[in-house]
């Protein structure tokens, strides 16, 4: 199975909705948030958008600074933080393995915030360590147990993990 920028997204929000996009369960067709592709895109910055594709991976922005890449994803707000920096280092990492060294930036320019992403030994261990586990959780036969966290409010799943609730 291909693990994609948008499998690391959801794995550190919920387990349970990677198991759902990796078996193409398909949300509830009446939901605003259906389309899983457009949550995270509505959680871009569309204002100015430059995309860059680089091999399968599409980048918002690109430039060189001081003779290295530096590769931007512009977001709409630092809410899904944790899920936006490793996106971008798995990103960093795909470049790396294609021979191209790149540094990362987080901009959010609704918060006038800008955050520099490094591809560490750590954080490859950690992206090693979530494309595994994401590989193993598509194999299974039946999703994660569902958990409620903040972000179910806003999850195409709701219906299909909370009708009982
Ligand atoms: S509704 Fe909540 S538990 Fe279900 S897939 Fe979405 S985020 Fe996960």
């Amino acid at each position: 199975m291909d693990v994609t920028g948008t499998h690391i997204w959801y794995y550190f929000i919920c387990k349970r909705e990677v198991w759902l996009i990796a078996h193409n369960i398909a949300a509830d067709q009446d939901d605003e948030n259906m389309d899983i592709g457009r949550f995270i895109n509505e959680q871009t910055y569309q204002r100015n958008k430059q995309e860059v594709l680089i091999g399968n991976i599409k980048v918002d922005r690109v430039r060189r600074e001081d003779g290295q890449l530096v590769i931007g994803e512009v977001k709409k707000s630092s809410r899904y933080l944790e899920s936006s920096r490793y996106q971008l280092l798995y990103y960093l990492q795909t470049l790396k393995k294609m021979g191209i060294v790149a540094r990362g930036e987080l901009l959010f320019p609704e918060e006038k915030r800008r955050e520099t992403v490094e591809l560490t030994s750590e954080a490859e261990r950690q992206l090693d360590r979530a494309v595994e586990e994401i590989r193993i959780i598509a194999r299974h036969p039946v999703p994660p147990l569902p958990e409620k966290i903040s972000f179910c409010r806003n999850c195409a799943y709701r219906e299909y993990c909370w009708a009982e609730g």
